[in-house]
């Protein structure tokens, strides 16, 4: 019987722009948890000029894509700097765009299981023109990074930011069509294989989320699975 508490791993597959983000955010206000993403992992270690960051920036100035090997450290660096959770109590890891592939799958899969970790899939899956009409539609805090969407009418661009209330909220430049597209490209070529593996592999684990909806109704489902799994409400 061990004296702590757990973690428990969520990883979060979906396009890019599936909302992901928003819903991130709203668990984490929410539940007891802390998350992970590779692009955050990526500006954390270089700015420290840690081991892993020197590794990172020497393919970066190659010009060459991170390695599997890479992304599986900065993973492991974070999810093994957890800290313990209070006694009984079932805290989030949530991992968000990591694995992108099959390969990527399969090497964090086999840590999973070594280290005994419990840990579950939660799909957000959305139509490619959803998507495109959501995009185009995306405004994002040029001081919190907050993401809001145009949708609904409740935000429009320049507009301030309704969560930190000092930035004002903007288009940001990768937020059109051409870089949606190649994106989309990338992820049925790379990921969309690996997320059919992984329904065909993790039968009990993976929940696939209708993300067509707004984001309350994807939010409602999110709430009730991770009520259902005994996660800890954050303390208000
Ligand atoms: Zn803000």
């Amino acid at each position: 019987m061990t004296q702590s508490g757990m973690h428990r791993f969520f990883f979060l597959l979906g396009k890019p722009a599936s909302g992901k983000g928003t819903q991130i955010r709203r668990i984490l206000d929410t539940f007891k948890g802390s998350s992970f993403s590779t692009g955050d992992a990526l500006k954390y270690h270089i700015a420290r000029r840690t081991e892993l960051g020197q590794q990172v920036k020497a393919f970066i100035d190659a010009g060459k894509l991170v390695s599997d090997d890479i992304v599986m450290a900065l993973f492991r660096d974070s999810a093994e700097h957890l800290g313990d959770t209070t006694i009984g109590e079932s805290t989030l890891f949530l991992v968000d765009g990591f694995p992108r592939t099959v390969g990527q799958y399969e090497m964090v899969k086999r840590y999973l299981v070594e280290k005994k970790i419990p840990h579950s899939f939660l799909y957000f899956s959305v139509a490619d023109d959803h998507i495109l009409r959501r995009f185009t539609g995306r405004l994002t805090c040029n001081t919190c990074f907050t993401p809001f969407s145009t949708i609904g009418g409740t935000v429009a661009e320049n507009d301030a930011c309704p969560q930190c209330k000092k930035g004002k909220l903007i288009r940001r430049s990768d937020d059109n069509e051409t870089v949606v597209r190649n994106r989309l490209a990338e992820y049925r070529a790379a990921t969309a294989p690996m997320v059919e593996h992984i329904t065909a592999h993790e039968k009990g684990n993976f929940t696939e989320i209708e993300s067509s909806r707004s984001e309350d109704e994807i939010f409602n489902d999110v709430r009730m699975l991770l009520t259902n799994a005994k996660i800890s409400l954050k303390k208000r």
